[in-house]
């Protein structure tokens, strides 16, 4: 089949070089020349494990061709896939569907063969009606109609969750799009990938409910931690035995800094938004509480970086470990641990951050922090160390080497991911969120901290801890 993929950004690029691979030819598109040039020389213009060997491979056979023509694109595809971004708006909780319209008003005049839309982005529910209308009015005489199916990818693992999905949603008008979505990925239903198939609503909302669901796990042992901190009990043991339990399960239930990336945080919003005006507000009201939660983490991570630092970060040198929402990527959209390093060098401290593939990215956001190319540069002198990003590289490092190089041996493991009695043996003193310190400890005995009671909004937070979204508000 002859597919578009409208948007290569993070989805678009990879769903574009999978779809090549699996024997489709595939024309992308983005507004964003150098971007295209990139791809069409076969280069991601972003860091995603797999995605350039499979790029290389596609671009290389002829399969998988890049271009800024929404002309071509329409006289090219017999299915176009939209998979440009869906920001929050900025003055106001919902989507900004902004670039999905333009898409689909500088498409409609091009749309010169028989073919079906098909919306990745994530959207609020009712979104394919609407674009339905739109299309019929800017081309009534095109053979086109609108399908929505939604992805899950998760980025650091794009291309596998790409070409072996969990499940595939198809949200369809007509048995003819049915019949052409499950065409385009014939080759992953041969192989047992689950197909459902639904109305456009159902599988807008399921995107939603998925979203809200995972937001919901992680803020629900995000605030057992809380409760852990202040009655001294350990939430990671807590999360290993509530996890045994197989309708709760283990996974998603890592206490920490909390969820970011250009997804979770935005897409919880928009549906809390949509509801409002379906009228339906109150049955997902606990959404606002659960991004409260969330963004409560970042705040009481600065908080007990403070402490540890000696309650106050003026003329402290803080080496942070991570800078991109999550491991394996090198994405910064909404980052807590930059969001931390931000409010952490607001108060004073000189910041130091060190991240395996995401520097650029946050130094482009963030220029006035520091960069280090090594963990031993960021450390280098440090009065504390925060881990705020979980790179397998940071579980690896030797705390004897960098007990070396530190001028005092602290750590904040705000992702619970490090061996603490490692870097303990080494003469740390570590704290990690929703942990206590052990009783006792081989080595020297780490001083207890007094976790000060993070500021829900209108408390006391010094300044710089109540605005810790790096994402439009
Ligand atoms: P992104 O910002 O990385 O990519 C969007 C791309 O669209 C950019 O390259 C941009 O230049 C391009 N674009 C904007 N307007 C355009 C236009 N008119 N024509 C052609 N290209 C245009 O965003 P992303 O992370 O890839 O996310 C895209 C959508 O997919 C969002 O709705 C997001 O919520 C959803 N999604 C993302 C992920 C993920 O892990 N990133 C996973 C599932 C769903």
């Amino acid at each position: 089949m002859r597919l578009t993929v409208i948007g290569t950004g993070y989805l678009g690029a990879v769903h574009a070089a999978c779809m090549a691979d699996i024997g489709h030819e595939v024309l992308g598109v983005d507004v964003d020349a150098g971007k295209v040039r990139a791809l069409a020389e076969g280069r991601p213009p972003f860091f995603e494990p797999g995605l350039h060997e499979i790029l290389a491979r596609n671009v290389g056979s002829g399969r998988l061709r890049f271009t800024t023509s929404l002309r071509e694109a329409g006289g090219f595809g017999d299915v176009h896939f939209i998979c440009v971004g869906t920001p929050q708006q900025r003055d106001s909780q919902a989507a900004d569907l902004r670039y999905v319209d333009a898409v689909v008003d500088s498409l409609a005049p091009h749309l010169t063969r028989p073919c079906l839309l098909v919306g990745k982005s994530t959207v609020p529910v009712g979104t394919t009606g609407r674009l339905t209308a739109r299309l019929r009015e800017l081309a009534p005489g095109a053979d086109a109609e609108v399908a929505w199916n939604p992805e899950f990818l998760r980025e650091g693992f794009a291309v596998q969750d790409t070409l072996e999905p969990d499940r595939i949603v198809a949200g369809t008008l007509s048995s003819r799009a049915d019949e052409t979505l499950r065409a385009v990925y014939a080759p992953m239903l041969r192989a047992g990938v689950p197909y459902i198939g639904t109305d456009p609503a159902t599988a807008e909302l399921v995107k939603a409910a998925a979203n809200s669901f995972l937001a919901t796990k992680i803020s629900f042992i995000n605030a057992m931690a809380e409760v852990c901190d202040a009655s001294g009990a350990d939430v990671v043991t807590l999360a290993d035995a509530i996890g045994r339990d197989t309708r709760i399960g283990r996974r998603f239930l890592s206490a920490g800094l909390g969820f970011g990336g250009g997804c979770l945080p935005k897409d919880i919003r928009a549906f809390a938004a949509r509801a409002g005006e379906l009228g339906v507000g109150r049955a997902v009201a606990f959404l606002r509480e659960i991004d409260e939660i969330n963004m409560r983490q970042r705040r009481r991570t600065v908080d007990i970086a403070r402490e540890l630092a000696g309650g106050t970060f003026s003329g402290r040198r803080v080496a942070v470990l991570g800078a991109t929402f999550k491991p394996d990527s090198d994405d910064v959209r909404d980052s807590p641990a930059l969001a931390v390093a931000a409010a952490v060098h607001d108060q004073g401290a000189e910041v130091h951050v060190h991240d395996p593939q995401g520097a650029g990215n946050a130094r482009a956001v963030l220029p006035a922090l520091r960069y280090a190319t090594d963990v031993t540069a960021a450390c280098r002198g440090a009065d504390l160390v925060l881990h705020l990003t979980e790179w397998r590289d940071y579980r690896d490092l030797d705390p004897v080497a960098l007990a070396a190089v530190v001028r005092r041996p602290k750590l904040l493991d705000a992702r619970n991911a490090l061996e603490a009695s490692r870097w303990r043996a080494a003469g740390w003193t570590v704290h990690a969120l929703g942990r206590p310190a052990p009783a006792t400890a081989p080595g020297p005995q780490p001083a207890r901290v007094t976790i000060p009671h993070s500021s829900g909004s209108g408390s006391a937070a010094p300044a710089g801890t109540d605005s810790l979204s790096l994402s439009p508000k």
